[in-house]
């Protein structure tokens, strides 16, 4: 439901085994996910989770208690707050009150969009009960749409662990009838196949093994949109990038195949370094300035990514990029101006690089999970570029006739700063 901005989801009656009116199911709750991120590629949460039943273990990690009388809480529902990640989740049914020390649910992965963002549990007690609990609960809230990230992100200083176990909800509900959601990488190892040896006979390790003929980037192979390219250089180029954020949205990449910046030899990096250069005097005729990306992870081809803002924009982005970076759970370093990056990164360990307007390089390497729209999501926020519906690049792919157009103009609009020419 989505109500002047507020994005409210309900379910009512019991849980249990066979849809019906007063009984709602596994698929119950998993529809109710979908409907709400249907349509909505940068998911975040909901304002607002109303459920009769209380979530298993919700006063697990909170130093209150409380005795519940009707004893009838559900893991469905701490499945679903786990997924919807609800600034507010209200119920009855157990009809004592009972307000929750916050906790926020993390994020789960991959396709998971949403902030991490602080839950508010609040149990109502029977309305007008004789022990006069509390049972009319008022709240003021800005539509979670229309926050800043940073303010959604803010601590609050009672904050706990969060009660929910999500792999363990998925196994108990789901019963391992659902795909695992542990991510591998694709593409990352591209190294033949490993052999192990195990307790007893010789297991092959199966491996995904990339195919360098079909690669996206390589400017050699069938798979490269050739009506991309704006310019080509001695060993990279310069194209635009496909469902881009804002039309000048670039890619620099190697010409050969190159998995990674810290892989390629240096006359590469000298020539990326030049396109840097180029594209900096480019978007500054339009008084914008470029935030330059790049992850080694899941990709098989290098390729840094060029996106301008306005350099208002540009004061905030190192303190949204690490505030976002907690958020889901891993730290941005800043890379000290005396170091480079191949002293604090390796090119066979996962990474990711952001280097903003001002020079400032930002890096982590990815243990685990890592969100792969990660700086996307960044530089479509309100404060940034303010699109937050861009997040995800295949929402944001032009038809092929729309994109030679585009391609044109830019080429056009790049001559006077291509060093290429010279
Ligand atoms: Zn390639």
């Amino acid at each position: 439901m989505d109500i002047k901005g507020f994005r409210i989801a309900y379910i009512s009656g019991l849980a249990g085994t066979q849809s019906s009116s007063y009984e709602y199911t596994s698929e119950d709750i998993a529809e109710l996910y979908s409907m709400c991120v249907r349509g909505n590629p940068c998911f975040r949460g909901v304002d607002i989770l109303l459920t009769s039943q209380w979530p298993t273990d919700i006063t697990k990690n909170d130093l209150k208690q409380v005795s519940l009388t009707v004893n009838k809480t559900t893991d469905f529902v701490s499945w679903l707050v786990m997924k919807l990640k609800p600034r507010y989740h209200v119920c009855g049914l157990e009809g004592v009150y009972y307000e929750r020390s916050p906790f926020r649910a993390p994020n789960l992965g991959d396709h998971d969009t949403t902030l991490n963002l602080v839950t508010r549990f609040v149990g109502l007690a029977r309305v007008k009960n004789p022990n006069k609990e509390k049972w009319v609960y008022a709240l003021s809230l800005t539509p979670l749409n229309k926050m800043k990230i940073k303010d959604l992100l803010q601590k609050t200083t009672d904050e706990t662990e969060c009660p929910f176990d999500f792999a363990e909800l998925e196994r108990k509900i789901f019963n391992n009838k659902r795909k695992s959601v542990t991510p591998c990488q694709y593409f990352y190892d591209t190294s033949a196949t490993v052999e192990t040896i195990e307790s007893g006979p010789r297991t092959k390790k199966q491996k995904i093994v990339f195919d360098q003929s079909k690669c996206w980037f390589c400017l050699a192979s069938k798979s490269v949109e050739k009506h991309l390219i704006i310019t080509v250089a001695n060993s990279t180029y310069l194209a635009l990038a496909k469902g881009g954020i804002v039309d000048e949205h670039f890619l620099i990449c190697p010409i050969q195949h190159y998995q990674n910046s810290l892989g390629q030899p240096p006359e590469v990096t000298q020539e990326i370094d030049k396109f840097k250069e180029a594209l900096r005097k480019f978007y500054d005729r339009n008084g914008k300035v470029a935030v330059f990306f790049d992850r080694n992870y899941k990709t098989s081809h290098m390729q840094l990514q060029v996106v301008p803002v306005s350099k208002e924009a540009a004061k905030e982005l190192k303190e949204i990029f690490i505030g976002e970076a907690g958020a889901h759970g891993f730290t941005l370093e800043v890379l000290d101006s005396n170091t480079r990056l191949d002293q604090v990164l390796q090119a066979n360990v996962p990474y990711f690089t952001v280097e903003l307007p001002d020079g400032a390089v930002l890096y982590t390497k990815i243990k685990g999970n890592f969100p792969i729209n990660f700086a996307r999501e960044v530089l479509v926020t309100g404060p940034i570029l303010n699109c937050p519906l861009k997040s995800d690049w295949r929402t944001c792919i032009l038809q092929k006739e729309e994109e030679e157009i585009l391609v044109q103009r830019l080429r056009t609009d790049f001559e006077p700063f291509d060093f290429t020419n010279d």
